[in-house]
Order: structure tokens, then sequence, then C-alpha cells
């Protein structure tokens, strides 16, 4: 069916008529219609030189290429990744599963095998499996140590450069949180800085008890926010990613932004520990995000693999973040790949239709499924300050079509035969054969 569709599309033209489509109500804008029960919205959609013209209730059009009901959506946004890691697991895989054997691992393959080259291939490759999902922005978090930081944030910034109008993409630095308390802290904001990026840093707080803080680590934060301050940039940090009840890193960072009134656009990923925290604090920690405005982004599938893992005994719990109190806080939440075949997550495929459909399966997004789909394109967008991940009047057309009508057809399915189009044309791109980096691995298979 989605042949003859396909078929149908590349005979088009530039101005037709997307006849009978499902848009999940909070990724359009400007619609002529009521969400159903689903909170999807049926839409006729006008596409002209690239971008769409006018969105009319379903039934307006008097010609055109009809879904038939099928599902569309905006191009999506993949808020947080590490395509610097992505793919080395064939090589050096995580040998225990958790959080303590991924670092062990990935620096072993940082200092062994990350030449620029070998990390602008297996980086290009992952794009190529986001532009072929349907993704057209990417925020990428890179192992930031110097010297070394240097060759990676070159290589990215050639990548950028060489995916400008397939793929946006905005680099991150991470590093422990001490590591910018000392001198390496200014040239390594100098470089985020000159490279157009956002400055990020990985907390991982244990205090034991909740008002127990390691004297020096509320300075440490200070002078992290001064050196993003100094030079205008916005942060995306990794905090709390463990299951202890003591961690308290989300708290203090609202905590500072609020003091020193910031005005960059933080973003916070995992907070997994806010899940297994007592309710009143957890409550009194969600309130302080919201104030200081903080977009906090899920990691549903790493958080599942790498939390609660222990050698033969079951996991107990789901290992994300407290996702739906923080939206009802008015927090603007996320979820997004994380790591692709590396030791912090050994499969994904920067498919956010697999993002999406696991986020719905572990965080409950559904029943009723009432602005969720916002949060794998309007919500990021937002975070990434970028005019994306909504389908509205005005914006570039790159949509994904579905066959799938309703949401329990779409979450059945991986929905490998979807539909890219950007700019109203279809895109021609699968996702590379994994073949092609054996290369890469001496022939050895992950
Ligand atoms: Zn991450």
């Amino acid at each position: 069916m989605m042949q003859a569709l396909r078929a149908a599309l590349r005979e088009a033209g530039a101005r037709f008529w997307l006849r009978d489509a499902r848009v999940p109500a909070s990724l359009a804008e400007g619609a002529p219609a009521r969400p159903d029960a689903q909170d999807l919205l049926r839409l006729d959609v006008r596409i002209e030189e690239g971008r769409i013209a006018a969105l009319a209730p379903a039934g307006s059009a008097e010609e055109g290429v009809s879904l038939e009901g099928g599902q569309l959506w905006p191009g999506f946004v993949d808020a947080h990744t590490h395509l610097d890691k992505g793919h080395i697991w064939p090589r050096m895989a995580n040998a225990t599963g958790d959080f303590a054997g991924a670092l062990e691992a990935v620096t072993r393959d940082r200092g062994a095998a990350w030449t620029a080259e070998d990390i602008a291939a297996r980086a290009d490759f992952a794009l190529r499996c986001a532009l072929a999902h349907g993704t057209v922005a990417v925020r990428t978090h890179l192992d930031s140590y110097l010297p070394h930081a240097h060759t990676t944030w070159r290589v990215f910034r050639e990548l950028r450069a060489a995916w400008a109008g397939r793929i946006a993409i905005q680099m991150v630095s991470i590093a422990p949180l001490d590591r910018f308390a000392g001198p390496q802290g200014e040239e390594l904001a100098d470089l985020v800085a000159e490279s157009g990026g956002v400055l990020g840093m990985v907390t991982r707080l244990s205090g034991g008890v909740h008002d127990t803080l390691p004297p020096d680590y509320v300075p440490m934060l200070e002078r992290f926010f001064a050196l993003a301050e100094a030079r205008g940039l916005d942060l995306d940090l990794h905090v709390d990613e463990s299951g202890e009840q003591g961690a308290r890193g989300l708290r203090e960072i609202a905590l500072v932004a609020l003091r020193r009134r910031f005005r960059g656009r933080i973003q916070v990923g995992h907070c997994c520990s806010l899940a297994v925290q007592p309710e009143a604090f957890a409550r009194e920690t969600i309130a302080r995000v919201a104030e200081a405005g903080l977009d906090v982004v899920s990691l549903p599938m790493c958080n599942m693999y790498l939390q609660d893992r222990a050698p033969g005994r079951t996991p107990r719990w789901r290992g994300v973040t407290l996702l739906h109190e923080m939206r009802a806080a008015g927090i603007n939440v996320s979820v997004a790949s994380d790591n692709t075949r590396d030791p912090f997550y050994a499969y994904g495929d920067l498919d956010m239709v697999e993002v999406f459909r696991e986020a719905t399966r572990i965080l409950h997004l559904d029943h009723p499924p009432a602005g969720w789909a916002a949060a794998a394109g309007r919500n990021p967008a937002r975070a990434m300050g970028i005019g994306a991940g909504v389908i509205r009047p005005g914006a570039a057309a790159d949509l994904v079509l579905f066959r799938a009508r309703g949401m329990t057809e779409w979450l059945a399915r991986p929905q490998a035969d979807r539909i890219v189009l950007r700019a109203g044309r279809v895109l021609d791109a699968t996702p590379p054969d994994h073949r092609e980096l054996d290369p890469l691995f001496a022939g050895a298979v992950g």
C-alpha cells in the first residue's frame, strides 16, 4: 500500500494536497479541527513549493494524494544523543551491561580508537540512520576531554556543515563537573563557544542523605554557570543518572539557575534518581525545576537498559524520571534516543518512532495519549531553540507519513514502511547496512 502512496507522491509535483491525514494534535498549530479521543486531528494538508501552505478539515480538498486516514507527523527532533560514541559495540562491548561497565568500556575505546576518521565514519552512519527514519534535527553530546576534545569538536563542526539542510546538528560538551573547576574549564568553554555549541557536563552526586552535600559541589556548579554566562552559552546537563536516593544534582542545578537568574536555556537529561526518592522531596525538586524553566529530556530506552541492573537479579524499576508529574507542573518534557549500539545502550538506531513507542510503553504515555506526541517534536525543538517539530502553515514540509491510523496501529508495529517527505518531496533514503562499519572493527560483529 505504501508503495502506491510513494509513487503518487513522486508524481504530485510541487503543489498538492495531502488528503485525509491524522495528525497528533500536539504536533499541529492553526489546525481547523478538533482532536478525537486519541488526540488526533483529521486534516487535509496543502503543500506548496516545499512548505506547508494550509491546513483544512479532512474532506475539504477535492483532489490530491490521500493517506486514507494514515497518520502524518512532522519530522522528528532528537534532542539527546551521543554520536561520537555510537556504534562502537562490535569492538568494545559492555561486559556487565551496567553504568560502571559502560564508563570503563567507552573510556578504553576513546583512548584506543577515536581518530577523526573513526568518529566521522560512525557519526555519519548514525546520521544517515536518523535521516532515513525521518529526523530533521539532532543534538549530540560530545565527550570533551582535553586535548582530544579539539579533534572531536572539529569533526562535528565539519559534520554540521556537511549535513546542513538535511539534519540540523547541535553539539554539547560532556565531561565531569569537576573538570570545569580548574583551568581546563576555560579552555573547554572557549572551545564550545567558538564551535557554536552548548555547554554541558555530567553530575552524579550522591549525598547519602538529602541534606548533605559535598562542600565544593555548589561552588563548582556556580563556576560552571559562570563559564556559560561569560560566553552567552545555553546548558545541557546529564543529571542524577542513577538509582541513588541521596542524589540531588537536579535540585541544586535548579536552585543555582534561580539564584543567578540564568538567562540561557537549560536542558537536563535522565534525572533517574527522582523516581526512587520520597514523594515530598521529589515534589519539591519538580517545583524548583519548573520555577527555573528547565527543559527535561527522558531517555527511556537507555534508562531501562542501565538502571537497576545486577547480575542474576531481575530489575525492579524502569529507570525513567517522573515525566508525568513534570509535565503536570508545566515543565517542557521530551524523550530522546541517547546512546546507540555502544556500551551505554547496546541497541537503537536513532529512530524516534522506536523511541516514542518504547517511551509510551515504559512511561505509560497513553490512555489518554493527550499531548505526549509533542515530546518527540514540538518540545525538543523548543528545548533546542529551533523551529521544527510542528505541522503549521508556513513550516517546511518535512513530514513523516504512516499507514497506521489510530495509536494502537501506530504503536503496534515499527512503521518501517513509513514515507519521509523533505521539503515536500519523497526522501530516497534507507538506513545504511551495518556491514559498512566492518572496516572499523576488523570484521567483528556486534
Ligand atoms: Zn546521554
